[in-house]
């Protein structure tokens, strides 16, 4: 990809990309050369039942793992080309991650588990980690937790917490992997709504998601059946594309 992908707003983009796993008796595919790519500010889900490899195709666009065939751009950066060092870096600096279980420090309140991120790339200096890690919290309406721990906050609040820890490096893209599978129904469309406000403010933002009911949230959505992308819809052709398919 070149610079001019980026300066046409490309942010993500996979050519083929592909995934498999050894497995008893030959290698098992986990993603079949999956194309796709997402614009920066676009908010996108990606849909399909246990299994299709949702996670996969996330792992492969955070960087937590690579491709065995194809290509992965995020960022102007070839992911598929790098070490794993070279990946930790990048994604410390240009995805925020957020997690099904929340994944927050028990040990650390609110504060400090927004805090982490910001000791690891080490560019503000300790006075500004703490204010801009206030400013987080009060951007995804939270600031009074702030100095709670984990274990004293309601599964949305931490929720929260876990967003604005995935905001902590100001990265272009936020990748979410069932980020309300452990929530009720109410809840799951506040965090879908902060998402999409994230969105309109600039960020990119990838969700795997099962809440049918907030499709129409989404701009993009991009289905999944057996590792392979079946289904790549745009708020536009939406109507159109489901007629299509059934
Ligand atoms: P989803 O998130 O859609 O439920 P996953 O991406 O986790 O699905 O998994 C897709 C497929 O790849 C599944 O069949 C799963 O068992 C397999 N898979 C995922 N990770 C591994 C792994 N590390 N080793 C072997 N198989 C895996
Ligand atoms: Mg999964």
């Amino acid at each position: 990809m070149s610079n001019s992908k980026q300066l046409d707003g490309t942010l993500v983009e996979l050519r083929a990309a592909e995934r498999s796993f050894a497995a008893a008796g030959g290698s098992f595919l986990a993603l079949r050369a999956v194309s796709l790519s997402l614009r920066t500010g676009e908010f996108a889900a990606v849909v399909g039942g246990s299994g299709s490899g949702k996670s996969t195709l996330l792992n492969l666009i955070t960087g937590i793992d690579r491709a065995t065939a194809g290509e992965v751009w995020v960022a102007d950066t070839p992911l598929h080309t790098l070490t794993e060092d070279d990946l930790a870096r990048f994604r410390a600096r240009h995805v925020g991650i957020v997690f099904q279980f929340f994944q927050l420090l028990p040990s650390l309140t609110a504060l400090e588990n927004v805090i982490l991120p910001m000791d690891f790339v080490g560019v503000l200096s300790t006075a500004q980690r703490r204010d801009r890690a206030i400013q987080l919290l009060e951007q995804v309406g939270i600031r009074e937790q702030a100095n709670k721990f984990p274990d004293a906050l309601s599964g949305g609040q931490q929720q929260r917490v876990a967003i604005a820890r995935a905001l902590a490096n100001d990265p272009p893209l936020i990748v979410a992997d069932e980020p309300t599978g452990n929530l009720d129904s109410h809840t799951a469309h506040e965090v879908l709504m902060l998402f999409s406000r994230l969105a309109r403010e600039g960020k990119t933002i990838l969700v795997v998601t099962h809440e049918k009911e907030h499709r129409s949230l989404f701009r993009k959505v991009f289905e999944l059946a057996d590792g392979q992308l079946v289904n790549a819809e745009t708020a536009s052709s939406r109507r159109e594309v489901s007629a299509c398919t059934g």
